[in-house]
């Protein structure tokens, strides 16, 4: 069995949070990678409250800079600070981020003891054995990234077809491991005959943007696809007015992109009363849909 991702949506609120709800952010946690997607403010207090540490993130990654999604970074910075985060932390988003960065470290004091990584990306930008971290650009006006963060195929060995063939672990099992053919004791033994793949997972999150051409490619399979759903139909001209989508479209997309299981968040407080419509609205193009609450947590 593969690993499990486990997601907790500590906010999800869109521009304005509510008393319910808490602006963005997500923490993706996956075999000791502890990765922030967006930083609204109050975010260091949902961690507190989904009993989570904070000093353990090792990555944040800005969708884009309204203020919804980041006024939390510099909390958290000092945080770590004083708890003696002891890490590099590594901080990716679209172009301008270095500035922004630069901007936001200029306006306390703030004493830099650990280590700031700060990178503008697009594409593939970040990559293990195991798994790889990809950014898209978006249309919401300003630069703005949709990301996936993919965990690969891989080939595992079959013990008990291999328990047959006597070979020891060692250099020939990783042979096999990377579908290399290997021969012991004189006898040649096929990669395809000795394992089997298992399959990766890929979870993609699309804050603010509006409906393009780019999303559904880029989110193309995912096991998990948490979007935004600023509004419900009503709405959908004040949806294309401000660059976002609507529940209904982010069913469409969820459905093109043989998605299997969509997560709606970035909602708006004039939805709060009547969420019923917006994921009704949703589940017309596509049924595996939810919303979640803050402090909810959801495995892939
Ligand atoms: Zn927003
Ligand atoms: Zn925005």
């Amino acid at each position: 069995m593969a690993d499990k991702i486990r997601l907790t949506f500590l906010g999800t609120s869109s521009a304005i949070p509510t008393a319910k709800r808490n602006h963005p952010a997500i923490l993706l946690d996956y075999k000791g990678e502890h990765i922030l997607f967006d930083c609204g403010e109050g975010t260091q207090r949902q961690f507190r409250k989904a009993r989570l540490n904070p000093c353990k993130v090792n990555r944040i990654l800005i969708s884009h800079w309204h203020a919804d999604h980041i006024l939390g970074i510099p909390g958290l910075l000092q945080t770590l600070g004083l708890q003696k985060y002891n890490q590099t932390i590594f901080i990716y988003g679209p172009r301008g981020t270095k500035k922004f960065m630069k901007r936001i470290l200029d306006t306390f004091i703030f004493k830099e003891k650990y280590s700031i990584k700060i990178e503008e990306v697009q594409g593939k930008f970040f990559e293990t054995d195991d798994f790889y971290l990809e950014a898209k650009s978006m249309t919401h006006g300003i630069p703005c990234n949709a990301y996936s963060f993919v965990v690969k195929d891989k080939l595992r060995i079959d013990k008990k077809k291999l328990s047959k063939s006597k070979i020891p672990s060692g250099p020939l099992i990783s042979k096999l491991k990377q579908g290399k053919d290997v021969s012991y004791k004189g006898k040649k033994y096929k990669a395809k005959n000795l394992t089997y793949l298992e399959k990766g997972k890929k979870v993609s999150v699309v804050m603010d943007t509006s409906m393009n051409k780019k999303i559904v490619s880029f989110v193309k399979d995912s096991d998990l696809l948490i979007c935004e759903s600023s509004f419900d139909s009503n709405f959908k001209d004040k949806a294309k007015e401000y660059l976002h989508l609507t529940s209904e479209q982010a069913g469409q997309i969820a459905k093109k992109s043989k998605s299997k299981k969509l997560i709606l968040i970035h909602i708006s407080q004039r939805h709060e009363k009547d969420m019923e419509s917006i994921l009704n609205q949703a589940k017309r193009e596509f049924k595996n849909v939810s919303i979640v609450k803050d402090l909810d947590d959801v495995e892939v």
